[in-house]
C-alpha cells in the first residue's frame, strides 16, 4: 500500500529542523509521497509574517532534489481556515487507497485534543510525532482520553502495517531551532546561516523578508 505523509507547518521560514524531520520521514517511513503543506490561515496562532507565496517558494528552494517530496499549496489556495482535518480529508480523496500519516512536533501534540475533529484525524491517519522537548516533558499529558495506541515504535508500526489510531515517535536528529528564532535574528540583522539553506538566505535577502 502507498504511504502518504502530510507534513504541515507555517514554514515562516523553512529551517534545518524541518529538513531533518523530512530526512527522518524518508528514512523511517519510505513514503510514496511527502506532502509538505504550508499553512494558509492558521486557526490557532497569529498569521504568518511572509506571504504564502514566499513561504512556499522558500520550501521549494530548500527541498529540491527530493523526488518523493511535493510542496503542496492546497491550503494556500483555500479561503477557509487551515484545519488539519479538512486538509487530511482532501488528501484522502486524492489517495483513497493509501495509508496516511500526519507529522507534528511534540509541542503541537500537547494541544491536539483541542484541534477541530481530532478524533476523525486519528481515524484517518497515524500521527508521527517528532521530539523537540526534553524526555521529562514527553509525557502524554492530557492525552489519556485519546483512543489511540500511543508511543508505538516505527519498527512495530511497519510490522503491523497500521496507519490509524496510533501515535508514533519518529526518531530524528534533533536540532534546537525555530522559525521564531530565525525571524528574530534576521530582524536584528544577525545571521541565521547555521539553520537556513544558502538558497533560502538568498531568497530572504532578495525580497527583504523579515526586516523590522
Ligand atoms: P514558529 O517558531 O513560527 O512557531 P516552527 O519553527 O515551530 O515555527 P512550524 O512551521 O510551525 O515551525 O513547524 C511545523 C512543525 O514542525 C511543527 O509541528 C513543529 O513542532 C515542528 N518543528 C519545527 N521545528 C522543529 C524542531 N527544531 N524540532 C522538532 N520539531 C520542530
Amino acid at each position: 500500500m502507498k504511504r502518504i505523509v502530510v507534513f504541515g507547518g507555517t514554514f515562516d521560514p523553512v529551517h534545518q529542523g524541518h529538513l531533518r524531520i523530512i530526512d527522518a520521514i524518508e528514512r523511517h517511513i519510505s513514503p510514496h509521497r511527502i506532502l509538505v503543506i504550508p499553512c494558509g490561515q492558521p486557526p490557532h496562532r497569529a498569521a504568518p509574517i511572509a506571504s504564502g507565496e514566499h513561504r512556499s517558494e522558500m520550501l521549494r528552494l530548500a527541498c529540491n532534489n527530493r523526488p518523493s517530496l511535493v510542496v503542496d499549496d492546497r491550503e494556500l489556495r483555500s479561503d477557509t481556515l487551515s484545519y488539519s482535518y479538512l486538509t487530511l480529508k482532501d488528501v484522502q480523496l486524492e489517495y483513497p487507497d493509501a495509508l496516511l500519516y500526519m507529522t507534528l512536533g511534540w509541542d503541537s501534540l500537547a494541544s491536539f485534543t483541542r484541534w477541530h475533529r481530532w478524533q476523525d484525524i486519528l481515524d484517518m491517519s497515524c500521527l508521527l510525532v517528532v521530539g523537540r522537548s526534553s524526555k521529562e516533558d514527553q509525557e502524554y499529558i492530557g492525552l489519556q482520553e485519546v483512543p489511540a495506541e500511543i508511543g508505538l515504535s516505527v519498527e512495530k508500526l511497519e510490522a503491523a502495517n497500521q496507519a490509524t489510531r496510533c501515535i508514533v515517535e519518529l526518531p530524528f536528529d534533533e536540532i534546537d531551532c525555530s522559525s521564531t528564532e530565525v525571524r528574530e535574528a534576521l530582524r536584528f540583522g544577525a545571521s541565521a546561516e547555521h539553520v537556513l539553506k544558502p538558497q533560502v538566505i538568498e531568497y530572504i535577502k532578495k525580497y527583504n523578508l523579515y526586516q523590522s
